[in-house]
C-alpha cells in the first residue's frame, strides 16, 4: 500500500506545505502474495538441484559492461517474435518471467512487520538475461531489468519451438520514480558481480524462478541482494542515480572486522568503486544488519560527496552492556557516533516495519542489557517504539553523550508520531551535514553539537514551524537525545 502522508498532511492546514513535497517513500505490503505466473509454473523447470559448472558462481561481466544496458527487449531475430504480434496459429507463445530470491535470514519474526519469515521474495528490479540456444549466434531475448514492483519481464512473444538460457545477477534497479543501482561484489580485489543460470534450455511460457540463497560457497548473495534492494527500494530518501556496491567481504576498516560503511573505500583500497558497503558473514545472515549499512549509505549519499565521519573514539562500555565491540546500541557514546548510528537504526527500523503502526521492532545484533534488568542479552529484539532516554535510566547522562538507542527511537517518534516522512527526515539529515561534525563535541558550541545541527536542519526543513518545532522538541526530550 502507498503510505497515507499526503492525505494526512492534506487534512491539517498548517502542515499544508508539506504535501507538495509528497511522499517519495513506499509502504510495500507483505510479500505473501505470489504473482499470477506461479500456478503456470512449469515443474519441469524449476531450479536444478545443483550448481550448473564447477561453482554456483562465475565470474561475472567486468564493470564496464554494467550500466549501458538498455531496460528493453532487443530487436526481434529469427525466432523472436515482437510484442504484440500473435499468435499460437503462427507457432508462437507468450513468455515472461518471473525472478524471486528466497533468502535464509535469521533475525525474522521478532515482532517486525515484513519479511517475517523466510518466504521467497519478488526480485525487484533484478537484472537478468534470457538467452536464445536454438539459435547458433546466442542472440539474447532479454538484457536487462525486470519490474520493481513485479519481479518481472514484460510479456513477449516469442517462437514456440524456441529455447532459453535464464541467467540473473546480483545487481538491481531499484527505487520508484528514481534509478538507484544496486551492485553485490564479490571479496575486495574484484570488480565482479554474481550470477546464476536460473534455468537452462527452457521452452518460453509464463514462468517464475527463484534464486535460492545458499551458503554452500560461504556466499549467501541473495541475503545481501534481497535485502539492500529492498531497503533502496522502499526508502531512497531522494536519491537517483546512486549505484550502491555492496562487497560480500569483511570491513576492513573495522577493528572487529565486520560489517560497514566506507565513505572513500575507492581510494584506500584502489577499488573501482568512490564508496562501498561491507558485510561481514554474520551480517549478511541478518536483514537489520543489511539495511542499518544500508541506513549509512543512504544517510552519506545525501552529500555530496559522500561523506560520513569515522566512529568517534570514546565509549564507555559500563552503562548496560559488556562492550563486546567497538560502540553498541546502548553504550554512552559522543553524540557524534551516537546519532549517526541512530539514524542507521532507525533507517532499518523503518524498512522492517509498518510506519502506519507505531509497534516496531528491531533485530539488534549484539550483546547488551537493552532492558536493565541486569542481565545482558545476545542479539535481542528490541522496540523502536517503547521507552526513551536510556542513558538516563543507565545512570550515564552526560551532555555532548547520547546511546544509538535512544536516537533510533527518537527518529521513530518523529516519522510515525509527527508524521514526517523518511524523505523529509533525509532532508533533515542532509542539512545536518554530519560528515563536518567533530568526533568530540562541545555542548556549549551549537556548531559543535550534533544535537543542534539536527535541530537546525529540522527547523530549516518545516520553516521554522512552531508546532512542528514544539513536536520535534518534546521527543527529543522525552528520549534524552537533546544533550
Ligand atoms: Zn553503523
Amino acid at each position: 500500500m502507498k503510505r497515507k502522508c499526503v492525505g494526512v498532511f492534506l487534512g491539517v492546514l498548517v502542515l499544508g506545505y508539506f504535501s507538495a513535497l509528497g511522499c517519495e517513500e513506499v509502504d510495500q505490503a507483505p510479500e505473501m502474495a505470489d504473482t499470477p505466473w506461479d500456478a503456470v509454473t512449469d515443474e519441469s523447470d524449476a531450479e536444478p538441484d545443483d550448481f550448473i559448472g564447477s561453482s554456483e558462481f562465475e565470474v561475472a561481466l567486468d564493470e564496464d559492461d554494467v550500466l549501458d544496458v538498455p531496460d528493453t527487449i532487443n530487436a526481434p531475430t529469427l525466432e523472436k517474435m515482437t510484442v504484440g504480434e500473435s499468435q499460437a496459429a503462427y507457432g508462437r507463445a507468450t513468455f515472461q518471467v518471473c525472478v524471486k530470491y528466497q533468502p535464509d535470514y535469521e533475525d525474522v519474526g521478532g515482532g517486525e512487520d515484513w519479511w517475517t519469515s523466510n518466504a521467497a521474495q519478488k526480485a525487484r528490479g533484478i537484472r537478468i538475461r534470457i538467452t536464445l540456444t536454438t539459435n547458433s549466434l546466442g542472440d539474447d531475448l532479454y538484457y536487462g531489468y525486470v519490474s520493481r514492483d513485479t519481479g518481472c519481464t514484460p510479456t513477449m512473444w516469442v517462437s514456440s519451438t524456441g529455447r532459453y538460457n535464464i541467467r540473473a545477477y546480483s545487481q538491481a534497479k531499484v527505487s520508484p520514480t528514481a534509478d538507484n543501482f544496486i551492485y553485490v561484489r564479490k571479496p575486495t580485489g574484484s570488480y565482479s558481480r554474481y550470477w546464476k543460470y536460473l534455468a537452462q534450455n527452457v521452452s518460453p511460457g509464463m514462468k517464475t524462478y527463484t534464486w535460492v540463497n545458499n551458503s554452500k560457497y560461504s556466499e549467501d548473495v541473495v541475503n545481501i541482494a534481497a535485502a539492500a534492494g529492498y531497503s533502496v527500494n522502499k526508502r531512497y530518501g531522494g536519491l537517483s542515480g546512486e549505484s550502491f556496491h555492496i562487497y560480500n567481504a569483511r570491513c576492513e576498516f573495522d577493528p572487529n572486522q565486520g560489517s560497514c560503511y566506507e565513505d572513500d573505500a575507492g581510494a584506500n583500497l584502489g577499488l573501482s568503486t568512490p564508496d562501498a558497503l561491507f558485510i561481514s558473514p554474520s551480517g549478511r545472515e541478518r536483514k537489520f544488519i543489511i539495511a542499518h549499512e544500508v541506513g549509512h549509505a543512504v544517510g552519506a549519499k545525501r552529500e555530496s560527496p559522500a561523506a560520513e565521519p569515522d566512529i568517534a573514539s570514546w565509549s564507555d562500555p559500563t552503562c548496560g552492556e559488556l562492550g563486546s565491540s567497538s560502540h553498541e546500541l546502548t553504550s554512552k557514546e559522543y553524540q557524534s557516533t551516537a546519532a549517526k548510528e541512530g539514524f542507521a537504526h532507525f533507517y532499518a527500523a523503518s524498512v522492517w516495519n509498518d510506519s502506519a503502526d507505531t509497534r516496531c521492532w528491531f533485530g539488534y545484533y549484539k550483546r547488551v542489557d537493552h532492558d536493565l534488568d541486569g542481565t545482558p542479552t545476545n542479539n535481542p529484539w528490541v522496540s523502536c517504539e517503547n521507552g526513551g532516554d536510556y542513558l538516563d535510566d543507565a545512570g550515564c547522562a552526560a551532555d555532548g553523550f547520547g546511546t544509538e538507542y535512544d536516537w533510533m527511537r527518537f527518529w521513530w517518534d518523529i516519522f510515525t508520531d509527527v508524521d514526517i516522512s523518511f524523505g523529509k527526515i533525509a532532508d533533515v539529515w542532509d542539512r545536518a551535514n554530519s560528515h563536518t561534525w567533530n568526533d568530540v563535541p562541545d555542548p556549549s558550541d551549537p556548531n559543535n553539537n550534533p544535537y543542534e545541527r539536527i535541530r537546525n536542519g529540522f527547523y530549516q526543513e518545516v520553516g521554522g514551524d512552531s508546532y512542528l518545532m514544539g513536536r520535534f522538541d518534546v521527543y527529543a526530550n522525552y528520549n534524552g537525545v537533546n544533550r
